[in-house]
């Protein structure tokens, strides 16, 4: 396989990180190549997709959830229990933007797949929109009263509408042009509004010691792999500037990870992991059976991967990066 001649974010010259990947998860069947840039580090997905081939990758292969109001609504609830950012921070589940928003403010949700992100920020006193390409949200959205626009970007929905707040959740890695997306996205911002991107970090502990089998490669679904210089690249390429930056990691995706390493995937076949934890994760949490002794282990090793990637996280090595930017002074 021929590698392109340049970084799609420095313009750098670029060599083939490891060996020939594939889709490890779903079962697409073709060989992918990790080019990796020699000046930012930026990996970028090869053969590059575009967005026309994007509805039939996913429509083909990528599992739909099964999304029911009901879930949407008690797992936006839980924002407002007692203790709910300390959970969040035990279990490695903050990394998402609509945490950060402010009472009264404005935010919009690049992706926001169920809403459950948008119902959580009204819990929070916000106002929310959303931004969705899958119309199998469209009856959730109906019930719930939730303002999404399905469709894309380039659509200009809610052409009146400025931001205090622009949030996407692992979205960037997947757009075949992030840094398009970016540009728009910051014309949308009010004067002094901000974004929250959170996408997996290539600088993270986990992917050194899993090389090819990182879960986030998630190959060919992401087609852009950053870590904090890579993206601070892009970002300033784009008028904006990163002011924030740390990294979470969820203690579930650690427990993935494990299992991942532990299971060797074949070209061309879905894997019973992925098909297994698509399935619990859509699952209310009520229709989870594990017998008491699977379910204390379980217990067990979440709270022992709790310990460890809290640590990690403390020295900005973890698998998921949440970057707050700004428009960068003109
Ligand atoms: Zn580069």
């Amino acid at each position: 396989m021929s590698l392109p001649m340049s970084c799609p974010v420095c313009g750098g010259s670029v060599f083939a990180l490891g060996a020939e990947v594939f889709d490890d998860r779903y079962g697409e069947p073709n060989r992918y190549q990790l080019a990796c840039c020699n000046s930012c580090g930026h990996v970028a997905t090869e053969p590059r997709f575009h967005e026309a081939d994007l509805p039939r990758l996913y429509g083909t292969y990528y599992p739909r959830k099964k999304i029911r109001a009901f879930d949407v609504t008690a797992q936006a609830a839980e924002v407002r229990s007692s203790f709910a950012s300390l959970k969040r921070w035990w279990n490695g589940t903050n990394n998402q933007g609509q945490y950060t928003v402010r009472s009264g403010e404005i935010m919009l949700d690049v992706g926001c797949g169920s809403g459950v992100s948008l119902l959580e920020a009204k819990a929070l006193g916000a106002t929310a929109f959303g931004i969705e390409a899958d119309p199998n949200v469209k009856p959730i959205a109906a019930a719930l009263g939730l303002k999404i626009h399905f469709g894309s970007l380039q659509d200009k929905p809610f052409p009146d509408q400025s931001f205090d707040l622009i949030v996407m959740n692992q979205v960037i890695e997947h757009l075949p042009d992030p840094d398009l997306t970016l540009q728009t996205l910051r014309e949308r911002l009010m004067p002094n509004g901000r974004m929250v991107l959170v996408f997996p970090n290539t600088a993270s502990l986990w992917r050194r010691l899993s090389g090819s089998r990182w879960i986030n490669w998630h190959i060919p679904y992401h087609l852009h792999h950053f870590d904090r210089k890579s993206f601070t690249r892009m970002a300033k390429h784009c008028g904006l500037e990163v002011v924030r930056s740390r990294t979470i990691t969820p203690n579930v995706w650690t427990l993935l990870q494990l299992r991942a390493n532990r299971y060797q995937p074949q070209r061309g076949q879905p894997s019973p992991i992925w098909m297994v934890a698509n399935r619990s994760e859509s699952a209310p949490v009520t229709a989870r059976k594990f017998g008491p002794l699977r379910g204390l282990i379980r217990v067990g090793a979440l709270s022992l991967f709790a310990v460890f990637n809290r640590i990690v996280d403390l020295f900005g090595m973890g698998d998921s990066l949440l970057v707050e930017l700004r428009r960068s002074e003109q």
